[in-house]
């Protein structure tokens, strides 16, 4: 009897014992051989894979990047100041994961879910990997709904389509960020969800950015992502997938995504400093071979989903800096041919005052143009043309004394679009504003008026068309084509305002 219970109970203590040896396998150990710049070099680990989620002590968390027969590679996501050679490194058995889910809009936040915003904890909610297959082609649809930026000069020359991949590129201090944070502004009430995804930038120029969309009500759509320039390269490195994988829960939800990297250049900055700190070896500008590789990747996960797939769509706005206006510098042609077109802001536009700072020349947008409603289409069709035309006489007539009468006109004409392009910042103007004024200049309505009182003019023109015509304003936001008549009885109360206007323009 007695012997029957010990026997028992020796079984019972047995398979304890099992069972926790069994836990302990799992969570593998291994040592820290060294550390700096972000890196770690670690030993043992049989058991580790590519990307999985490495713990260090006091909570550090690194990801296996680089796997060697006699050691392991780590990208540091924490500052590694309190690690010392020799500590005990433990494999998570998690792959690299960011938190997804509508309780991240409003917030600000880094890759792996930390607060900060001095707001609450987020709740312990779904994580998915921040490495996920793009979606494939069968799954995906064409682009084919516009993605309305606000901004004249993109939404008539350069129209982006929801799903697109569309770079703003530029030197330093160009308005690129503008030109991104005022589309985000412009998704108010238009039921898009907006990713801000900050890599390497100072943390004022971040807290700026959040500052304006909280000023314009935009940050109750938007989640801002933050890897700042003092972040470790590998945070920076991976912030900008955490955030896609973050805009993928609600594309796959059917719902429409407007994402933001900026920048993209400091993102390959990290991951090249990642490299050389692994001895990788370098290649063209000291990047690594697989530098094309890691952007393409990123963005190939921008799209739009079929209808069977629920209809969502990740719109992406990559950003890049150039240096002395250099596009043909490494990361920028790989991105150019990466994305679907780009938007050339030119710091020579910029110093000249004509804001936003867009080289229409230089700009395109391979799959937008479909996008554009129709009746955007006939307003801003020979747009383009006639103005690039007008840049060219304009340069021509600089050095001519006399000019004949057509010349004179085209480039007053000229002169009239281009005021009539400019946009002050975190204004965006809706579809019908856009439309009206566009057709004004195209009729040459506003070729008797002095330049600098075109933009008070052109803000009493949209106000008293929407006044005055408001069915034929929603048509035009719903798409619809107005006919000749209908643009007549739009012209004739532009005419009406500006017969208002023109006696104070004389004056002058
Ligand atoms: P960086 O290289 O520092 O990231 P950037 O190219 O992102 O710069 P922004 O920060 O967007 O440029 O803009 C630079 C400056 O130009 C800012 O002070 C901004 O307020 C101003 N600016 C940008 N666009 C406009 C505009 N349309 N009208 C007036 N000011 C503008
Ligand atoms: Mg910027």
């Amino acid at each position: 009897m007695l012997q029957e219970l010990l026997n028992e109970s020796m079984d019972t203590l047995r398979t304890a014992i099992e069972a926790n040896t069994a836990s302990l396998k799992s969570r593998e150990t291994g040592t820290l051989l060294q550390v700096g710049g972000g890196i770690a070099l670690v030993k043992g680990l049989p058991g580790v894979t590519s990307e999985a989620l490495l713990e260090f002590p006091g909570g550090v968390l690194g990801v296996a990047i680089n796997l060697e027969p006699d050691h392991v590679g780590v990208m540091l996501l924490d500052d590694s100041d309190q690690l010392t050679a020799g500590a005990e490194v433990m494999l998570t058995g998690r792959e690299t994961d960011a938190p997804v889910g509508a309780g991240l809009i409003g917030r600000v936040i880094d890759a792996t879910g930390r607060v900060l915003d001095r707001g609450k904890a987020l709740h312990s909610g779904e994580r998915r990997p921040i490495e996920r297959d793009a979606p494939a082609i069968i799954d995906r649809a064409p682009v084919s709904i516009p993605l309305e930026t606000g901004i004249k000069a993109i939404d008539a020359l350069i129209p982006i389509g929801r799903g697109q991949r569309e770079l703003i590129v530029g030197d330093r201090q160009t308005g690129k960020t503008s030109l991104a944070v005022d589309t985000i502004i412009n998704q108010r009430d238009r039921n898009m969800v907006c990713i801000y995804c900050a890599v390497g930038q100072r943390g004022t120029a971040v807290a700026r950015v959040v500052d304006t969309l909280r000023k314009n009500e935009a940050m109750a759509h938007t989640i801002v992502v933050v890897a700042s320039d003092e972040d470790p390269p590998g945070l920076r490195f991976i912030t900008p997938y955490a955030a896609t994988t973050m805009a993928e829960f609600f594309m796959e939800k059917g719902q429409d995504v407007l994402i933001v990297f900026d920048d993209l250049t400091r993102h390959a900055r990290a991951y090249r400093e990642l490299s050389l700190l692994l001895r990788r070896p370098p290649g063209r500008e000291a990047y690594p071979g697989d530098i094309f590789y890691i952007h393409s990747r990123l963005l190939e996960r921008a799209t739009r989903l079929s209808s069977d797939r629920g209809g969502g769509s990740l719109t992406a706005l990559p950003i890049i800096e150039t240096q002395a206006q250099d596009i043909s510098a490494y990361i920028p042609t790989n991105l150019i041919s990466i994305t679907d077109g780009q938007i050339y802001v030119s710091p020579t536009l910029f110093h000249k005052g004509l804001l936003p700072a867009i080289d229409v020349g230089k700009s395109v947008s391979r799959v937008g143009g479909k996008t554009q409603y129709a009746a955007f289409r006939s307003v801003a069709s020979d747009l383009r043309l006639s103005y690039s035309q007008f840049e060219e006489l304009e340069t021509f007539a600089r050095f001519a004394t006399r000019l004949d009468d057509e010349t004179r006109a085209t480039i007053e004409h000229g002169r009239r679009v281009r005021e009539v392009l400019k946009q002050s910042e975190h204004r965006p103007l809706r579809a019908s504003e856009q439309m009206v004024i566009l057709k004004t200049v195209n009729a040459r309505l506003l070729d008797d008026i002095v330049l600098d009182q075109i933009s008070d003019a052109e803000a009493a023109i949209q106000q008293r068309v929407l006044n005055e015509l408001p069915e034929l304003c929603e048509r035009m936001e719903a798409g619809d084509k107005l006919d000749d008549s209908q643009w007549q009885q739009v012209l004739d109360v532009v005419k009406k305002e500006l017969s208002q206007l023109k006696p104070d323009s004389q004056e002058r």
